[in-house]
């Protein structure tokens, strides 16, 4: 756990508070920013090797002819998500936090300022690995993209609720080894629809490209019906 989160400390709560409001004043700013630019940002977040990097990888290989697409890479340690970014073709930067466990606002206004993302761009951030607190910290994107994959719990979403109800869409990922895991992918859309009935999904292989197609046209679709108001 992360110094600024301290959630299991109760004497911290009113720092935690003011922490906070300082975070979602920034993400503001930062929203600001994407949206005088038109930038289409998306938060991605997930637990440690669900497989975001990968997914990006084959995203970029898919949408790169036709968009300009930009990387923020969040990890406590090395820029190995950067390179393999970088790898496949889209600009990438790298954010080490350290002992955090999450990225906040200031951390992406930084990052921001030493990379320029293109107006009318795509910029994915992917978050540090952890589905409690990067929950709490709004980063000023459009939208909060959660990736579960199979070789986890399907009662992910009732251990975690914040992530889920705090999130737009669930890519499933690692339908390619459904065969070989006790995941329930209805009942996990069940519990997932409890704690929030407005969650859409998409089932992925990051491995395969199964499913990427459907992803890429909810980027597209999102991309042409919120472009006048981004
Ligand atoms: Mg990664
Ligand atoms: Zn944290």
């Amino acid at each position: 756990m992360c110094e600024t989160c301290g959630c299991h400390q109760p004497r911290e709560i009113e720092l935690n508070r003011d922490i906070l409001s300082e975070n979602n004043r920034i993400a503001e700013h930062n929203r600001g920013f994407f949206k005088e630019k038109k930038i289409l940002c998306f938060n991605m977040v997930s637990s440690p090797g669900s497989g975001k990097t990968t997914l990006l990888e084959k995203t970029i290989t898919a949408m790169n002819h036709d968009e300009k697409l930009f990387v923020i890479e969040g990890d406590q340690q090395t820029t190995m998500d950067a390179d393999r970014i970088e790898k496949a073709g889209a600009p990438a930067i790298q954010i080490n936090t350290g002992s955090g466990c999450h990225l906040d606002a200031h951390m992406i206004h930084e990052a921001l300022e030493k990379m320029e993302v293109k107006d009318h761009s795509i910029l994915f951030i992917e978050n540090v690995g952890n589905l409690v607190c990067p929950a709490l910290f709004d980063l000023g994107e459009k939208k909060r993209v959660l990736m579960i994959s199979v070789t986890e719990g399907d009662d992910k979403p009732l251990k975690y609720p914040y992530m889920f109800s705090s999130s737009h869409l669930c890519l499933i990922n690692k339908i390619d080894l459904l065969p070989y895991v006790e995941f329930d992918i209805e009942k996990f859309k069940e519990y997932a629809l409890i704690v929030n009935p407005d969650l859409k999904f998409i089932p992925v292989s990051a491995k395969t490209g199964d499913g990427l197609e459907k992803w890429t046209n909810f980027i597209y679709d999102l991309r042409s019906t919120i472009s006048s108001d981004l």
